[in-house]
């Protein structure tokens, strides 16, 4: 018995290389996340985050590794037949970097959200009470996607998710293409939600100062490696992994010194 709502085990993906060597994108990722918890997944570019994203809501199948949530072993294989199908999208939900992709243009921010409590069996005059709780008001409910700004459109994804009432919520580098004043608004939004409705949060995410403010745990990867996981607090106020002090050396801000991050770099010697 668990209370671990989320559960990746020895997650591995390789992808072939020409010369029939393969390249290892993630290897033996493993953490756990409570119901309600929220957990940062941090990197550079090109280690591995994004795949495994994508294992967790089975967009790559993986290698080797499982998948329990809620205790129930999650099939790589998308299930036949509707009802499993819309039981499996309740399971877990992503949010993308930029959802003017995955919105239909044709939709008004209502008629998107109504089409997904439909979908899944659901009163559709919640949309109004979902929009709102996102900071979408009447106007921007009567909007297409391209009448709205980009944060305007990343709540918009937002509220389609929870459409769904997932028990959990991947969100891949979802506020990566806003100002920062914006992605301080929808990470405000993203912990108040999960106050209220208790889903939990795998916040995948190159910065680290995002992944500070929104998860309690965190996980370091570099090269598909996990080379550090604890509570964010600790690991970011003192890191014990040379590359998480990279990362953290890397970040400008108040009393960055560039010679350190430098330095750092150096110090990494594979
Ligand atoms: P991140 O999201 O941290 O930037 P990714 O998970 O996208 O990293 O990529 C990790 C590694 O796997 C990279 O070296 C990338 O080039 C490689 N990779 C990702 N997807 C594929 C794919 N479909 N085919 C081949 N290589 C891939
Ligand atoms: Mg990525």
């Amino acid at each position: 018995m668990t209370t671990d709502l989320l559960s990746a085990e020895d997650l591995t993906k390789t992808y072939p290389l020409p010369g029939g060597t393969r390249h290892t994108a993630a290897e033996a990722v493993t953490f756990t996340v409570p119901r309600g918890g929220a957990l940062g997944i941090v990197g550079e570019s090109g280690s591995g985050k994004t795949t495994v994203a994508r294992m967790l809501v089975g967009l790559v199948r993986p290698d080797r590794g499982e998948i329990h949530i809620a205790g129930r072993r999650r099939e790589a294989r998308t299930p036949r037949g509707k009802a499993a199908r819309l039981a499996r999208a309740r399971e877990i939900q992503m949010v993308f970097q930029d959802p003017y992709i995955s919105l239909d243009p044709r939709l008004t921010a209502s008629q998107c959200v109504r089409t997904a409590l439909r979908l899944h069996g659901r009163e559709e005059s919640r949309a109004e009470a979902l929009l709102d709780q996102v900071g979408l008001g009447a106007r921007e409910a009567g909007a297409r996607p391209r009448e709205l700004s980009g944060g305007q459109r990343q709540r918009l994804a937002i509220a389609r998710s929870l459409a769904v009432d997932p028990q959990v919520l991947v969100l891949d580098e979802a506020v990566a293409a806003l100002d920062v004043s914006i992605q301080a608004q929808i990470l405000r939004l993203l912990d108040e939600i999960r106050g209220e409705t208790g889903v939990a949060l795998v916040f995948v995410s190159h910065d680290l100062a995002v992944v500070q403010h929104v998860t309690d745990e965190v996980l370091v990867m570099r090269n598909g490696r996990v080379v550090e996981q604890g509570p964010t607090d600790g690991v970011l106020s003192a890191p014990q992994d040379p590359y998480t002090k990279l990362l953290l050396a890397s970040v400008p801000g108040e009393g960055w010194d560039p010679s350190a991050a430098a330095r750092a770099r150096a110090a990494l010697t594979h």
